[in-house]
């Protein structure tokens, strides 16, 4: 069978994984690892690309579409609080998608500044399906990130972790909950050994869901598509429903996800 008709076969199933009624929820890889492999400098301010190139942002939107995913995240993980920036992220998202996927916002850590609520106002204006918020480092971070977007909006929120954080996860994952995070999970670091040891951590003190989004390694040495989906089916066998990848994958190592998961 052709990859192409297999994929054809699969869309009602991405459906219902779409709206959350089979066991995986598949996401996308990254975004700024895949612009660096098309020659962009890793000082790029990538989401200045929804201004300057939309077309290469909607594109590799679309490969991931292609891929298989249920879910696409949009580029404005540092959009911060240009208004310009954030809307432009989710309106190629949702034109690259044309209703294939759900498109969810994505909103990165700021460090000293913690105050997400512009950021958020000018998401929403565009209807995403859903937040996540990701890469947090610090949990009173993550959640000022969650209750700003309580604030405005009652759609899916989900909040990951870089995989390193220990101390105070049992109160702090509690007080997620409470905000109304709909879904916990880890993101980034530097290989998915981490993500997987990060959810068992999260599943001691948390009834789920979860999601993890592992890195295929430190860009450009990763991991190839089929040890890292190896990878994402050990941490799904581990009870994590929300899947996807981080630095280092593209489209080629989700659609491998996509097999394994299947099998
Ligand atoms: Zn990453």
């Amino acid at each position: 069978m052709s990859l192409k008709s297999k994929y054809n076969t699969l869309s009602p199933r991405r459906e219902r994984v779409a709206e959350g009624r089979v066991r995986a929820v598949l996401m996308d890889g990254a975004m700024g690892t895949v612009l660096m492999s098309r020659g962009f400098s890793v000082q790029t301010r990538f989401e200045e690309m929804n201004e300057s190139c939309p077309d290469l942002i909607r594109e590799i939107h679309r490969s991931y579409i292609k891929a298989g995913v249920a879910v696409i995240v949009a580029n404005t993980f540092r959009a911060g609080d240009s208004e310009k920036f954030n809307r432009l992220g989710v309106q190629i998202a949702k034109e690259a998608t044309a209703g294939k996927a759900k498109v969810f916002a994505s909103i990165g850590p700021r460090g000293e500044k913690s105050d997400f609520l512009q950021q958020v106002r000018a998401l929403e204006q565009e209807k995403p399906d859903g937040y996540l918020v990701e890469t947090m480092m610090a949990w009173d971070e993550a959640e000022a990130a969650a209750q700003a977007v309580r604030k405005v909006s009652d759609r899916t929120l989900i909040v990951s972790f870089v995989p390193t954080l220990k101390e105070g996860l049992k109160e702090s994952l509690q007080r997620l909950r409470q905000i109304g995070v709909d879904v916990i999970g880890t993101n980034c670091g530097r290989h998915p050994q981490e993500s997987l040891a990060m959810i068992r951590r999260i599943a001691s003190s948390d009834p789920g869901p979860w999601l993890a989004r592992p890195p295929a390694g430190i860009y450009p040495e990763v991991l190839p598509p089929e040890e890292f989906a190896d990878w994402i089916k050990k941490i799904a066998n581990a009870g994590t429903a929300w899947l996807g990848g981080c630095c280092g994958t593209n489209p080629t190592h989700i659609k491998k996800v996509l097999q394994k998961l299947l099998l």
